[in-house]
C-alpha cells in the first residue's frame, strides 16, 4: 500500500499549464488577492486570509449525469495541480440549466470525486448560490449599455446570427435604452413573459469574425423548478455568462477546460472586465487555459450516449462494470491509483488525440500487480482424482501472498484427493509444445505435488468429465528433495471439498469497435455481446472471507474485486477488473 494516497504514482511531468502556473507564481500575478468585497464564497471565508502564493483552480461538473473517465482527467490535473503548487480546488456544481440536474447526479459527483482520493475542504459550491449576485451583474450591464432585451424569434436571431463568411445583422431592438431594457428585464424576471419570448444578450459586436462574440444570449426565459433555487426564478442564465462570474467570485487563478471553449475565451474575459471595471469584480481575474480532452477508443465518454445505454438498459445502471463511468469503473475493480497513474501517463496536451482503452487497462495492472495479493480460483472446473492419494485425509500447502513481497508471508491451501483444475489444462491429444496435463505425462500442482497423469472418464457423448492421476508423495513443494523433480508443467488447482463455489463475472470491452458509432453507423450497433459472461467458479476457501472491493490477483487469469454490491458477508461475488495480458492486442 501506498503511504500517502494524494501522492503522485511518480514526479509529475511538466505541460504547458505548469509552465504558465510557474511563470505566475514567479511574477507574482495573483499576490494582494484577498476575499474583500466580494459575495458568494467570500462569505464562508469571511475572516479567514486567501493566501496570494497559492492558486486556485475548480473541477465544475454540470450534474446531469455521473461522471466518466474523461472527468477522471480533468479531476486528477485540477486537483493535482492545487497539491503540487500548494493551493486549493474547488468542487463546484455548475447547475444553471433547471431541468436536466438532480440531487442523485450531485451525490455521485461527491462519491466519484473522493474515491478518486482528492479533497475539497470547504470549497463546495454550487452555481446557482450566486444567481443572485448573476442578477445584479446583468442588470449592471444593461445600465452601462453592455447588454439589451431581444425579442426576435429564435429563427430571427439565427438567421441575422450570420456565417463564418457572413457578419451578422444588428437586431432591430439592439437599440431600446437601458430603462426599457431594464423595465422589461425585471418583468421577464417576475415571470410575465413565456419561455422563448424574450433572451437578454450582451451588446458586443455582430461583425465578430468570433461568431461567439455577436452579441451572444446571456439569460433566457425557463418557468422551470431548480433543484435548490426552487420556484424562486422565471430566468436562468447561460452557461458562457454564468461560468466566468462563478470562477471569479470564487478567486479561481487558473480556469482549464476543455478545447471547445477557446472560442468563448474572448468572451470570458470581454464580460469579467465590464464587471471588474464597474467594480463588481475584484482583480486579478482568472484566466481560461484550454487542454485536449479525453478520447478512449472502444469507450464512449458523452454524457448524452451514457444516458441513454443506462436508460434503454443496454448495462445494468449507472454503476455497471462495463461502462466507462467513474461508479462502474470502482465496481469494476480499478483503482484510484490507476486512474492518477493514467492521468500522468496521458499527460496534458493542446493536441487532440485519441487514447487507446488499453493504456487505462495497462496503469491499472501495474497498480494492482504491485498491490493484489494473490489467490487460487479454477474458473472453467474440471475434476482431477489422485487414485493413490487417501481417501478423507487432506494437508496444507502454502502459498506466498505476493511473489515480490515475501514479507506478506505465505496462506495456508488445503490439498486433497479430489481437485478442481482448469478443462484446458488437460489434453487427452495435446498439440506440440503441450506441457500440462495429458496421459503419461507430469506437472507440477503449483504450491503442491507432482502428479503423473493416467486417463479420463468421459461421458456418454464422449466429453472429459474427470482426469485421473498418481501424485509421488515425497515431491511436496518446499520440502526436502522436492526440486529433484523435474517438469515443464505447473498448474493450478483448488481442493474440491474445500472450494468456495460462486459467481464471477468475466467482463470485457462493452463496444467491439475502437471508434463505435464510426461512419454514420448506429454506435449501440457495435456493442459486444460478449461484454458480461457469468460463470460459477471454484475458489480457493480464503477467498469466502474477501469483504466488498478486496482486489486479487486470480493466478495465471487477472485482477479480480469483490463487488461492492452484490457480495454478502461470508459470501462474496468476484468481478473481473483485466486480464494479466492484453487479449486485444494486435498479432
Ligand atoms: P456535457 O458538456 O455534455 O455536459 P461534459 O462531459 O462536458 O458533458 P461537464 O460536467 O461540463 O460535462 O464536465 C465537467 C468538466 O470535465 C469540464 O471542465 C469539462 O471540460 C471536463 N471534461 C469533460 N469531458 C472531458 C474529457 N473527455 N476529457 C477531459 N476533460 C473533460
Ligand atoms: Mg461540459
Amino acid at each position: 500500500m501506498s503511504k500517502d494516497k494524494n501522492a503522485p504514482a511518480a514526479a509529475p511531468v511538466s505541460n504547458f499549464i505548469r509552465q504558465i502556473v510557474e511563470a505566475d507564481l514567479a511574477s507574482g500575478k495573483h499576490a494582494g488577492r484577498n476575499w474583500a468585497g466580494q459575495p458568494g464564497p467570500a462569505a464562508a471565508h469571511a475572516g479567514a486570509p486567501l493566501d496570494p502564493a497559492a492558486i486556485r483552480t475548480r473541477f465544475p461538473p454540470e450534474p446531469n449525469g455521473y461522471l466518466h473517465i474523461g472527468h477522471a482527467k480533468s479531476i486528477c490535473l485540477n486537483f493535482g495541480l492545487a497539491r503540487d503548487y500548494g493551493g486549493a480546488c474547488h468542487l463546484r456544481f455548475d447547475d444553471t440549466n433547471p431541468e436536466k440536474e438532480e440531487q442523485e447526479y450531485v451525490d455521485a459527483i461527491v462519491d466519484a470525486v473522493r474515491w478518486l482520493g482528492f479533497d475539497w475542504g470547504k470549497n463546495e459550491y454550487f452555481a446557482s448560490d450566486y444567481f443572485d449576485f448573476m442578477y445584479q451583474a446583468a442588470q449592471h450591464l444593461i445600465r452601462h449599455g453592455h447588454a439589451y432585451v431581444d425579442s426576435q424569434s429564435a429563427e430571427e436571431m439565427r438567421a441575422n446570427r450570420g456565417t463564418l463568411t457572413e457578419t451578422g445583422k444588428d437586431s432591430p431592438f439592439r437599440s431600446r435604452s437601458a430603462e426599457e431594457n431594464l423595465d422589461l428585464f425585471r418583468r421577464i424576471e417576475a415571470g410575465d413573459f413565456p419561455d422563448g419570448a424574450h433572451v437578454l444578450r450582451a451588446r458586443i459586436d455582430m461583425a465578430s469574425p468570433n461568431i461567439t462574440l455577436r452579441d451572444p444570449a446571456i439569460y433566457r426565459i425557463r418557468h422551470a423548478t431548480h433543484h435548490r433555487a426552487g420556484d424562486k426564478w422565471n430566468v436562468y442564465p447561460m452557461y458562457t455568462f454564468a461560468h466566468p462570474i462563478e470562477d471569479a467570485l470564487e478567486r479561481i487563478t487558473h480556469s482549464i477546460c476543455t478545447l471547445e471553449f477557446e472560442d468563448q475565451r474572448p468572451f470570458y474575459d470581454w464580460l469579467l472586465e465590464r464587471l471588474a471595471e464597474g467594480g463588481l469584480l475584484a482583480r486579478p481575474l482568472p484566466q481560461q487555459i484550454e487542454f485536449a480532452r479525453l478520447n478512449l477508443s472502444y469507450g464512449v465518454l458523452s454524457k448524452r450516449k451514457l444516458i441513454q445505454l443506462v436508460q434503454e438498459q443496454h448495462v445494468d445502471g449507472w454503476d455497471d462494470p462495463r461502462l466507462p463511468t467513474l461508479a462502474g469503473a470502482r465496481r469494476r475493480g480499478y483503482t484510484p491509483e490507476g486512474f492518477r497513474r493514467f492521468a500522468e501517463r496521458i499527460g496534458v496536451s493542446k493536441a487532440d488525440s485519441w487514447i487507446d482503452y488499453s493504456v487505462l487497462d495497462e496503469c491499472m495492472r501495474d497498480d494492482l500487480n504491485a498491490r493484489a495479493l494473490r489467490r487460487i480460483a479454477v474458473l472453467d472446473p474440471l475434476k482431477l482424482v489422485i487414485d493413490n492419494y487417501p481417501a478423507g485425509q487432506s494437508e496444507d500447502c502454502f502459498a506466498p501472498n505476493h511473489p515480490q513481497q515475501p514479507e506478506l508471508g505465505k496462506r495456508a491451501v488445503p490439498f486433497s484427493k479430489e481437485l478442481w483444475i482448469e478443462r484446458e489444462d488437460f489434453s487427452e491429444n495435446p498439440p506440440k509444445g503441450y506441457f500440462r496435463l495429458f496421459p503419461g505425462n507430469s506437472v507440477r500442482l503449483r504450491y503442491g505435488f507432482v502428479v503423473k497423469c493416467t486417463g479420463c472418464d468421459k461421458d456418454a457423448s464422449g466429453n472429459v468429465v474427470a482426469v485421473h492421476c498418481e501424485y509421488f508423495p515425497d515431491s511436496k513443494s518446499g520440502t526436502p528433495g522436492a526440486d529433484a523433480y523435474k517438469v515443464k508443467g505447473n498448474i493450478h488447482w483448488v481442493s474440491a471439498a474445500h472450494a468456495y463455489e460462486c459467481e464471477v463475472r468475466l467482463y470485457d470491452r462493452l463496444f467491439r469497435e475502437p471508434n463505435p458509432g464510426a461512419g454514420g453507423r448506429d454506435y449501440l450497433e457495435d456493442l459486444n455481446p460478449d461484454s458480461k459472461r457469468i460463470i460459477a467458479a471454484c475458489l480457493e476457501p480464503a477467498l469466502k472471507e474477501a469483504k466488498p472491493e478486496d482486489r486479487f490477483q486470480f493466478e495465471r487469469h487477472g485482477y479480480f474485486v469483490a463487488d461492492r454490491v452484490d457480495s454478502k458477508p461470508g459470501a462474496p461475488v468476484f468481478n473481473r477488473a483485466v486480464t494479466l495480458k492484453d487479449s486485444w492486442a494486435k498479432g
